[in-house]
């Protein structure tokens, strides 16, 4: 078939997988160019590899520094003629580069929260490197089902104790306009603090120590955000961010568990890129657009594989410890947050609407990320040609 995006509303529901392909090689050949690190992770646990975040960070453990990496994601094959998700295509991509370096590398696709894929996680250690020095927990996803109540939990992007009001851009008619957002009611404060908050990583960290399968020193990183001020109702101060301080008490949790074997656990607290789940997250999109701006114009732009192999080499791997921040977070998002570019993005935001869009942001370039994420628009690749959607790991 050929194939083609189709966007509904913020989300792309066709990828190719082709595109997706060369989007994870321009990724590797990043990291390569970068040069290796040494002393490095040996093995990885990524909870969340398949895109954004986790895809950059399983690219950078096995690309910078060799290691064996396990991903963990729920992602769709392609099914009756419809495409794969692109995290399907992602991985089969990451796992054959992998292979062919001489990498060990596992992939396990199913719900991460439930105790099922946990236990076929630590199976796949057993039975490959025995042991991961290094667990990542990128998860973002929209709903949990808890594993010991069967519960299910819905998150909601919504602020806390009163309505907001602000710009926003409806990113597929390329339209500014003002959005208001009711506050969430307990129950979804609640619900959503279970599905993005930080039980299920401390439920991972536990089921690994208990099966023996951290290495001595292991260590475990999960990422957040912050953002600027005019973010703040819906995401810092909002169900979100509450979701996210339940992800740092659980930081404090799992850091004294793996402290008793030399490990430790923190926050790295990530800038704002262009991802699926991003793309969800109301009056995000618009920032996003103004941020690239002015990161672009004053050269610090960087995306989730800058991010990470930033992270790698100034932070964990470099022989020293990671410069934590007054409560322990390690600071990805020092370039974002620096007083010039918040201003500059601030003075944009103000001015921003349909018809200045183009001035005032760079929304082109949101867009071609965005659509990046599902493979198109990568150099080198016919979108016009047949492409067969049914792709599979290797055995
Ligand atoms: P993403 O949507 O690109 O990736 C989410 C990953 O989670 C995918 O691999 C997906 O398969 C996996 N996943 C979702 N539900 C799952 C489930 N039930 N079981 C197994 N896997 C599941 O998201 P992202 O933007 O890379 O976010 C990852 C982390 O980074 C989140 O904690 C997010 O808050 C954080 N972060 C994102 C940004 C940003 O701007 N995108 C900025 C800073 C921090």
């Amino acid at each position: 078939m050929i194939i083609k995006p189709k966007i509904r509303g913020f989300v792309c529901v066709t990828a190719h997988p082709e595109g997706c392909a060369a989007n994870v090689q321009e990724q590797i050949d990043y990291v390569i160019k970068q040069g290796p690190l040494n002393g490095g992770p040996k093995n990885v646990l990524i909870i969340g590899a398949s895109t954004g975040y986790g895809l950059a960070t399983r690219i950078a453990s096995a690309f910078a520094c060799r290691a064996g990496t396990v991903g963990v994601f729920f992602e769709r094959p392609s099914i009756n003629g419809r495409t794969a998700t692109a995290g399907w295509y992602n991985s089969i991509a990451v796992e054959k580069k992998a292979k062919e370096a001489g990498l060990f590398t596992a992939s396990v696709n199913g719900d991460a929260f439930s105790d099922e894929i946990k236990k076929d996680t630590i199976e796949v250690i057993k039975n490959g490197p025995g042991k991961v020095d290094l667990v990542i927990y990128s998860l973002a996803s929209p709903r949990r089902t808890h594993p010991k109540t069967g519960e299910s939990f819905r998150a909601v992007l919504k602020p806390i104790g009163q309505p907001f009001t602000a710009k926003t851009l409806d990113t597929d008619k390329k339209k500014v306009a003002e959005v208001t957002i009711d506050p969430a009611s307990e129950e979804e404060i609640a619900a959503t603090k279970a599905v993005m908050g930080g039980e299920d990583w401390e439920m991972w960290i536990s089921a690994l120590s208990d099966a023996g399968v951290l290495a001595e020193g292991a260590r475990s990183v999960a990422y957040s955000y912050i953002g600027p001020e005019v973010t703040w109702p819906v995401y810092k101060n909002g169900t979100i961010g509450m979701a996210k301080e339940d992800l740092e008490a659980s930081a404090r949790k799992n850091d004294s568990r793996l402290r008793a074997s030399g490990g430790s656990a923190f926050i790295s607290v990530n800038k704002a890129v262009v991802t699926q789940s991003s793309s969800a997250i109301p009056v995000v999109p618009l920032y996003i657009s103004m941020l690239f701006k002015v990161m672009k114009d004053n050269g610090s732009h960087e995306g989730c594989i800058e991010q990470i192999y930033r992270l790698y080499r100034d932070q964990m791997f470099n022989g020293s410890r990671p410069k934590f921040d007054e409560v322990g977070r390690v600071r990805l998002d020092d370039l974002e947050m620096k007083t010039e570019v918040q201003e500059i993005a601030q003075s944009l935001w103000n001015e921003a609407d349909t018809e200045s869009l183009d001035e005032h942001s760079d929304f082109a370039g949101y867009r071609e990320d965005f659509l990046r994420l599902f493979g198109f628009g990568l150099e080198g690749v016919d979108y016009e040609a047949e492409t067969d959607p049914n792709v599979d790991f290797e055995a």
